[in-house]
C-alpha cells in the first residue's frame, strides 16, 4: 500500500507538473524547427517561427478587443492558414475555439453563433452572404473579423475589421497562455445529432494533447512529414491533426478546395506523405482521371464512414498506405484504428482490405473500445456475430456537450461513451461496425440529422407526414431519402422535386433530400413510423436505380 503522507509530501509542482495543451507542442516546434516549413499553402510559406509569431498575436489582438479567458471565438474558414493560426490563436488567449462547417446554412449558424455566445467571428470573405443572414437573427452579434484570402470568391464580407490588420494590433510577443487546470476547455464542435438542433461537443486541453499524440504515433508522424490538408479543419478540429502536425515538426499544406486534380497536383508538387479522407475523398480519387500513383509513399487515414473494402483496395493499389480509424466528435476524432497485425502484409489484397475494413481497436491514448449488449448492459461475446452497441471510454472523450445536461448524461451513461453505433466484436478483440441505431445519415462524412429535414418537410403546407432516412449511395455513402405522405387535401400535381426544392430553400444543399417517395408510411401498432422498414425500402430502390437497365 502507498503511503498516504509521502503522497501529501511530494504533491505536484511547477517542476514537475504542467498541465497538458497542444499549446505546448507549437512552442517546441517553434524552438526546435524554427525555419521549417509549417504552413504551405500557394505560395504563401510560414515557418514554424512565423506560425507561432502569428498565433500570438492574434491571441493578443483577442485579447485587446476584449475576449475573456472562457469566451468563445468562432471560426468559418476552409482549409486555410488563419484556420490553423486560429487552432493556436485563440485557446492561446484563454478562450475557447468554435469551427464552424462551411457548408452549413444562415439558421444554423446563427444558432451556433448564439448558443456559445461569440464575442468574435473570424470569416473568410467567401461566406459573406449567408453569415450576414446568420448575424441579422443574432440580438448581440460578434464582433465580425474578415479573412481576405486571394483565393476566394465573392469579396462581400464587410467585417468590421481586416484580419491582418487586427492581427497587426496584436504584439507577436506575447506568449500563448498555457491553461491553468489541463481540464480547460479548449475547443466546441457543433454536431447533428438525432436532435434538430446540433449539440456543442465540449473538448478539453488535455483530451486535444492526448488525441494528437495517438494521432501523430498511429499515423507515424515526423519533422520529414509534409501533411496535406484534404479533410475540413472544422470537422472536429481535423481529427486532432491540426495540433499532431505541429507535434511532430510536420508541414501542413493548406488547401481551400478538396477536388481530385487539386489533391494529386499537391501530392506531386509539395511532397505530401500523409493525408486523412473520408471514405468519399478516396472514391474521388479512384475516379479521377489524373489519378497517377504518388511517387513518395503516402499514408492516408480514413474514417468519418464505413469505407467499403473495395475502395481500400483500389487505393492500395494505387500506392496509398491506408490506416482506418473510427471515431466521433464527441472522441476527439479517431478513438478506435484497425491495427496492423503479424500476418496482415501477407494476406492477398482483397482480404487485407477486408480485414482493414473493420473499425478495430481502441488507439493508443483510449482506455477502453468495447462492445455492450443493448439490454443488459453486459459485454457481447466474442464471437464476430452478437450485435451490441460499441462504447468507449478514456481520456480523449469529451466533457459533455454544452448547455444540455440531459444529453451529456445519456451520452456518458455508465462509464462510457455511448456511440449509437452497433457493432460486433470478433475473436481476435476487433470490433466492426454493423449497423447504426441512431437517427443520422452519413454523407460525405458530415453528418446530417434526419429530424432536421423531417422539420423542415413538415412545415409544408401539403405535407401530412414525413420520415428520413439514409439511402446507399456510391459516390456519397449516404443521402438522405425522405418518405412523405401529403395532406388528403393536398393540391393534385405535388411532386417530390417540389419538396427538394423546398427543402433546398431552407436546408444547407448537403442535407437535402436527393429521393423523395409520396406514399402511406409503415407504422407500427402504436403508431410510430417505422424506420427500420424505410431503410429497407430505400436499400432497395438505391439496389435498382443502380442495376443496369435491360
Ligand atoms: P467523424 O465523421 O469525424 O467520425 P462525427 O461525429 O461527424 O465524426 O460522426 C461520427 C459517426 O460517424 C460515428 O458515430 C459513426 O456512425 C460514423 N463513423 C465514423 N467513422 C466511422 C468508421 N470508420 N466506420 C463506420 N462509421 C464511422
Amino acid at each position: 500500500m502507498m503511503n498516504p503522507s509521502l503522497e501529501h509530501e511530494l504533491a505536484p509542482n511547477a517542476a514537475n507538473h504542467v498541465p497538458l495543451s497542444p499549446l505546448s507542442f507549437l512552442k517546441r516546434a517553434a524552438q526546435v524547427y524554427p525555419q521549417r516549413d509549417a504552413v504551405v499553402y500557394g505560395d504563401r510559406r510560414y515557418t514554424y517561427q512565423q506560425l507561432h509569431q502569428r498565433s500570438r498575436a492574434l491571441a493578443s489582438a483577442l485579447e485587446r478587443v476584449g475576449v475573456q479567458p472562457g469566451e468563445r471565438v468562432a471560426i468559418l474558414a476552409p482549409n486555410i492558414p488563419e484556420m490553423l493560426e486560429a487552432h493556436y490563436g485563440v485557446p492561446g488567449a484563454g478562450a475557447v475555439l468554435v469551427c464552424i462547417n462551411i457548408r452549413l446554412e444562415a439558421r444554423s449558424i446563427a444558432f451556433i453563433l448564439r448558443h456559445c455566445a461569440a464575442r468574435v467571428l473570424l470569416c473568410d470573405r467567401e461566406f459573406g452572404a449567408v453569415v450576414h443572414k446568420a448575424l441579422a437573427m443574432l440580438d448581440t452579434p460578434p464582433l465580425l473579423v474578415g479573412i481576405d484570402d486571394a483565393q476566394a470568391e465573392g469579396a462581400d464580407l464587410a467585417p468590421d475589421l481586416d484580419y491582418e490588420s487586427f492581427l497587426a494590433q496584436g504584439d507577436g510577443n506575447r506568449p500563448l497562455s498555457a491553461p491553468h487546470n489541463e481540464w480547460q476547455s479548449i475547443a466546441i464542435n457543433y454536431t447533428s445529432g438525432t436532435t434538430g438542433d446540433p449539440k456543442g461537443v465540449v473538448l478539453h486541453h488535455r483530451g486535444a494533447y492526448l488525441n494528437a499524440c495517438a494521432g501523430a504515433l498511429i499515423f507515424q508522424l515526423g519533422p520529414r512529414s509534409v501533411y496535406l490538408w484534404t479533410l475540413p479543419m472544422f470537422h472536429c478540429n481535423g481529427w486532432s491533426h491540426t495540433w499532431a502536425v505541429t507535434l511532430s515538426g510536420g508541414s501542413h499544406v493548406c488547401l481551400r478546395k478538396v477536388q481530385p486534380e487539386a489533391i494529386h497536383a499537391a501530392i506531386a508538387a509539395h511532397g505530401v506523405t500523409h493525408l486523412s479522407a473520408a471514405p468519399v475523398v478516396m472514391s474521388m480519387l479512384i475516379h479521377a482521371p489524373a489519378g497517377a500513383a504518388p511517387s513518395q509513399a503516402v499514408s492516408v487515414i480514413t474514417g468519418g464512414a464505413a469505407p467499403p473494402s473495395a475502395v481500400i483496395a483500389a487505393m492500395e493499389a494505387r500506392g496509398f498506405s491506408i490506416t482506418h480509424a473510427y471515431g466521433m466528435t464527441e472522441s476527439y476524432g479517431p478513438s478506435t484504428l484497425c491495427l496492423w497485425q503479424p500476418g496482415v502484409d501477407e494476406l492477398p489484397l482483397e482480404a487485407r482490405a477486408r480485414f482493414m475494413s473493420r473499425q478495430g481497436v481502441a488507439h493508443p491514448m483510449l482506455e477502453e473500445a468495447t462492445v455492450l449488449d443493448t439490454d443488459s448492459g453486459q459485454p457481447v461475446p466474442a464471437d464476430g456475430a452478437t450485435l451490441g452497441e460499441l462504447v468507449v471510454r478514456g481520456n480523449t472523450v469529451m466533457k459533455g456537450y454544452l448547455h444540455n445536461p440531459e444529453a451529456t448524461r445519456s451520452a456518458l451513461a455508465g462509464g462510457w461513451l455511448h456511440t449509437g453505433d452497433l457493432a460486433v466484436l470478433h475473436p481476435d478483440g476487433y470490433v466492426e461496425i454493423k449497423d447504426r441505431a441512431k437517427d443520422i445519415i452519413i454523407s460525405g462524412g458530415e453528418n446530417i440529422s434526419s429530424l432536421e429535414i423531417e422539420e423542415v418537410l413538415y412545415q409544408h403546407p401539403e405535407v401530412l407526414e414525413a420520415a428520413v432516412v439514409a439511402r446507399p449511395d456510391s459516390r456519397w455513402g449516404e443521402t438522405p431519402h425522405a418518405f412523405v405522405t401529403l395532406c388528403a387535401e393536398a393540391q393534385v400535381g405535388i411532386t417530390g422535386e417540389e419538396l427538394i426544392r423546398w427543402c433546398r430553400e431552407r436546408l444547407a444543399h448537403f442535407k437535402a433530400p436527393r429521393h423523395v417517395s409520396l406514399v402511406a408510411l409503415p407504422k407500427t401498432a402504436t403508431g410510430k413510423i417505422q424506420k427500420f422498414v424505410l431503410r429497407e425500402w430505400a436499400r432497395q430502390a438505391a439496389a435498382a436505380s443502380d442495376r443496369p437497365e435491360g
